[in-house]
């Protein structure tokens, strides 16, 4: 009988440039959420990720499709649910 052995699987170790990555791809897939929903009513809430560069941060933002170009606008902003009391006050 053939025996495998199983490596136990190794922590999850998480540097800078993979924070970038997962920071980077959760900008990516809003963008295509965005460009999915080009139609949408323009005041019609849509679901974005957390652009925070926490590995564990799936939260949802939720914004308008006009509130999301806005944002973009602004290339360095990322979108953060942790921070939306301040996106509301900056009129975003
Ligand atoms: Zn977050």
């Amino acid at each position: 009988m053939l025996e495998t052995q199983l490596e136990p699987p190794t922590a999850i170790r998480w540097d800078g440039r993979q924070e970038e990555a997962v920071r980077s791809r959760k900008r990516q897939a809003n963008q295509y959420m965005r460009d999915a929903l080009r139609l949408l009513d323009p005041d019609e809430l849509i679901p974005f990720f957390c652009e925070c560069e926490d590995t564990e941060c799936f939260a949802t933002v939720w914004l308008t499709s006009r509130d999301f170009d806005r944002a973009r606008a602004r290339p360095a902003q990322d979108l953060r649910a942790h921070e939306e009391a301040l996106l509301a006050a900056a009129g975003i």
